[in-house]
C-alpha cells in the first residue's frame, strides 16, 4: 500500500495476537457457557480487582451503563441537582439525566480540563446531592478537595474514571477515591473488552446493589428482589479482557515512548500547549490532547483541517460542550463555563495509540510546526 495515502484514525483498538484470543476461546466450545457471570468474567473481576488496587470491583456490559448504574445505586431522589462538568463525553451527562437528576454544570481548570474544584460549593444548593467529576485525558481531578467539599455538605462522589485505566495516585489505584469510580473498557480506550466497563467502590453494599442493577434483579430460580436492567459483560468479552489484561504494562510502556516523543518534537513549537501533570501520580498516557492557542499561527480548526486534508484524523475531543449540544442547551443551571468553553475551542487530540509508528508521530509533527 502507498504510504503516503494511508489514513491515520486518532486512535487504534489494541488487541492480543489472533492465536492468543482464539486459544482463550475455545474452552467456551465445550461449556458453552457465554453469559451469565461466568468463569472468565469472575476471573477478569478477580484480576482486574488486583490491577486497579480497589477493594471492590463490579463488570460491566460498557463504561455507559456502569455509570448509569452507580449513580442509580446511590438512590438518589428524582429532580435532585448532581455538579458536573460539561468538558467531557457526552456519556457522563445522559447518565446524570436518564437518572432522572439535573445536571448543573461547574467550570474547568485550564491548567488540565478538569472541574475546578474552587467553584464547586458555590453551585450547591438543599437539592445537591453529588459531584459527578471526570478524570479527563487520564488528568486526576483535585480528589482530595472534592471529598472535603463532599464531606462539608454530605454529598455522594462518583468519578467518571473512563479515561483513568491504570492510574495512579499517591501510590493508590485512582478508583479508591469518591463513593465509586466508573471505568470504560470500549474498544478505543487504553484497556478493552471489545465494549465493557466496571464500577470501583469500597462499600461491599454497593456490590449486591450493582449485581441486582446488572442482571433483572434476579437472585434464584423463582426469586426476583429488585428492578434492574441487563448490563452483564459477556464472556468473550472477559477473555478479551484477560488478554489484554496479560500486555498492559507494554502497552502503557508503548503508548509512554510515543508521548514523548510526541512532547519533544512539539514543545517548542509557539502556540502549542500542553496540560500540566499532577505530581506522585503514574499516568497511563491515554490521549496525546493540545491546547492551541491564540499565538499558534493557526486556530484549531484550521489545524484540525490542515491534518485532515493529509488524512490524518486528530478529534475535537471535547467539542461542543456537552451543556452546549441539542439535547441540553439551555436546560440546565450552569456558571460561565468561561475557560470549559475557551477549551473546548482550542483543544485538539492527536492520533495517539499503542502501535502508532514513530515515523507517523513526526509526519504529524511536521504538519504542526
Ligand atoms: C468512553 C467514555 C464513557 C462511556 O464509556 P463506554 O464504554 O463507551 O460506554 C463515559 N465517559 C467518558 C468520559 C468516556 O470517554
Amino acid at each position: 500500500m502507498d504510504k503516503q495515502n494511508e489514513k491515520i484514525y486518532v486512535t487504534q483498538s489494541s488487541m492480543p495476537t489472533y492465536e492468543e484470543y482464539i486459544e482463550a476461546i475455545k474452552p467456551l466450545w465445550d461449556s458453552h457457557w457465554l453469559t451469565n457471570m461466568g468463569k472468565y468474567h469472575k476471573e477478569l473481576e478477580k484480576e482486574l480487582r488486583e490491577y486497579l488496587d480497589v477493594p471492590q470491583i463490579s463488570l460491566m456490559v460498557n463504561g455507559h451503563m456502569a455509570l448509569e448504574m452507580a449513580i442509580q445505586a446511590m438512590d438518589f431522589p428524582e429532580g435532585a441537582e448532581v455538579i458536573t462538568t460539561p468538558f467531557t463525553f457526552i456519556s457522563t451527562t445522559h447518565a446524570i439525566v436518564r437518572n432522572r437528576l439535573k445536571p448543573v454544570f461547574c467550570d474547568v481548570k485550564l491548567s488540565d480540563g478538569t472541574i475546578d474544584e474552587t467553584k464547586i460549593e458555590e453551585l450547591i444548593t438543599e437539592n445537591t446531592v453529588a459531584i459527578v467529576p471526570v478524570h479527563v485525558y487520564g488528568n486526576i481531578c483535585n480528589v482530595e478537595e472534592i471529598q472535603r467539599i463532599a464531606d462539608k455538605y454530605s454529598l455522594k462522589v462518583i468519578y467518571d474514571a473512563a479515561h483513568a485505566f491504570g492510574v495512579t495516585y499517591k501510590g493508590k489505584g485512582i478508583g479508591n477515591y469518591g463513593d465509586a469510580s466508573v471505568f470504560s473498557f470500549h474498544a478505543t480506550k487504553v484497556f478493552n473488552t471489545i465494549e465493557g466497563g466496571a464500577v470501583t467502590f469500597s462499600d461491599p453494599k454497593l456490590y449486591d446493589k450493582l449485581y441486582n442493577l446488572k442482571n433483572f434483579g434476579i437472585r434464584g430460580e423463582e426469586l426476583v428482589v429488585s428492578v434492574g436492567a441487563n448490563a452483564k459483560m459477556n464472556e468473550f468479552s472477559a477473555i478479551m479482557g484477560l488478554c489484554n489484561l496479560k500486555h498492559i504494562d507494554t502497552a502503557i510502556q508503548e503508548r509512554k515512548i510515543r508521548y514523548e516523543r510526541y512532547y519533544e518534537l512539539l514543545s517548542d513549537v509557539p502556540g502549542i500547549r500542553f496540560f500540566d501533570e499532577r505530581k506522585e501520580c503514574q499516568k497511563n498516557y491515554a490521549y496525546f490532547p493540545i491546547v492551541v492557542e491564540e499565538d499558534y499561527r493557526a486556530t484549531r480548526d484550521g489545524l484540525y483541517d490542515r491534518l485532515k486534508e493529509k488524512k490524518i484524523y486528530a478529534r475535537k475531543y471535547f467539542y461542543p460542550l456537552t451543556s452546549d449540544q441539542a439535547c441540553f442547551k439551555n436546560k440546565y443551571r450552569q456558571e460561565k463555563l468561561e475557560y470549559a468553553r475557551s477549551l473546548s475551542d482550542k483543544v485538539l487530540v492527536l492520533p495517539f495509540y499503542e502501535k502508532l509508528r514513530i515515523e507517523d508521530i513526526e509526519k504529524i509533527c511536521e504538519l504542526v510546526v
